[in-house]
């Protein structure tokens, strides 16, 4: 709960900023704002910063060489670069992805399909787990890339991508595994050992850091194409000039978030269970989705029978409560969730759900006040 007497409880939308972050960024936009790429003295404290947090980058996440990471501006043109890129370098024509991917691993795949191709979309379960056996039966030796989420961005269910990336390259040696951790990195401790993949996308608003940047690890050996061209930008991987002052921020909020993991689950995943226990016993009808499955500590996916999500949302906004719905509202016309049909509901199903996340700044209470405010918005809802 904030001082205004809000609660912002969208945080897979967006965190907010981590103090060591804000810190980090204003430091580095006040003493490195020189272009990375030039030459002189002022560049060059711009390419210290911008390799100091490279290498601070591939530390956290237990790469081997700082050379592994690329910056880019953000999960989803990190997804795009690892999809596409690693598609492109590799002179097969086939790609699998799960069902319920981010649209940035979705869509660019799904582009590559209207280039010739052959894109296997593979559904999760009933509680949004994509199961390694089902990822392996597809793979065939022409298969370029794998890419399945670490933790889905809608119900916040954990995939088993360790089994993922061991299965896929024994049934197809030479494939290339990617992660979409975007979500995961907040509260779940990963790295490219937890992981074994050959790609991971990070973004550092995620987690703290500020919006505009984020990160695609690459392992030794990957083949990778550049999806945008025009300079020689991170080794050739990514043109365009260094957002230096964001590659140090974000560095300081994965610093701040892998310290404050064990806290995290403990606390913020501690405040989520009461707001479920809470909300249960005074909404008997409420379905928490995902449970029959390992779930990332501050994701909260809540079905409300007969109870509409965009009016629920709408009423919530006016009482301080910020949540959101998986439903995307296109052209006027609300979609149902992709992840949420791919897991076996219906349309009408999927549109009786809300997504309550909870953050690094969460404090005790929160949960139990959040199921109050809930409950006593359903009373007065139509
Ligand atoms: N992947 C996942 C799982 C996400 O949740 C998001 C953002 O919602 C993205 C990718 C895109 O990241 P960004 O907002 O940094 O482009």
């Amino acid at each position: 709960m904030t001082s205004t007497g809000t609660m912002y409880l969208d945080h897979a939308a967006t965190t907010t900023l981590r103090p060591e972050a804000l810190m980090a960024l204003e430091g580095a936009m006040q003493r490195a704002n020189g272009n990375a790429s030039g030459t002189h003295a002022v560049a060059r404290q711009a390419k210290n910063a911008l390799e100091e947090a490279r290498e601070r980058a591939a530390a956290i996440l237990g790469a081997g060489r700082p050379h592994d990471i690329v910056f880019t501006s953000g999960g989803t043109e990190a997804d795009n670069l690892a999809v596409v890129g690693a598609a492109l370098a590799s002179g097969r024509d086939g790609i699998v992805v799960s069902a319920i991917e981010h649209k940035a691993v979705l869509e660019p795949a799904r582009a590559l399909s209207r280039l010739g191709f052959d894109i296997i979309e593979v559904l999760p379960d009933a509680s949004g787990v994509v199961s390694a056996h089902d990822v392996a039966a597809v793979l065939t030796e022409a298969t370029a890339v794998v890419s399945v989420m670490a933790a889905n961005n809608e119900i916040g269910t954990l995939e088993p991508v360790r089994a993922i990336a061991e299965r896929a390259r024994s049934a197809a040696p030479g494939v290339v595994v990617h992660t979409d951790a975007v979500q995961a990195f907040v509260g779940s401790d990963l790295t490219v050992g937890s992981t074994g993949v050959d790609l991971i996308s990070l973004s550092a608003h995620k987690f703290g850091g500020p919006k505009g940047i984020g990160l695609l690890y690459v392992a030794p050996g990957t083949r990778l194409d550049p999806i945008l061209r025009g300079g020689g930008h991170e080794a050739g991987r990514r043109p365009g000039t260094s957002n230096v002052a964001g590659a140090v921020a974000m560095v300081a909020a994965m610093e701040a978030a892998a310290a404050d993991r064990e806290r995290f689950a403990m606390v913020v995943g501690g405040e989520r269970d009461a707001f479920e226990t809470y909300l249960i016993e005074m909404v008997p009808d409420v379905i928490v989705n995902g449970t029959g499955a390992p779930r990332m500590p501050h994701f909260s996916h809540v079905r409300f029978p007969g109870r509409s999500a965009e009016t629920l949302l709408i009423l919530m906004d006016q009482a301080g409560l910020y949540a959101a719905a998986g439903s995307a509202c296109q052209s006027g016309a609300v979609e149902p969730s992709h992840v949420l049909t791919a897991m076996g509901m219906t349309d009408a199903e999927a549109a009786e759900c809300v997504r309550f996340t909870f953050g690094w700044d969460t404090t005790h209470g929160d949960g139990r006040a959040a199921a109050h405010a809930v409950a006593a918005i359903l009373e007065q809802a139509p």
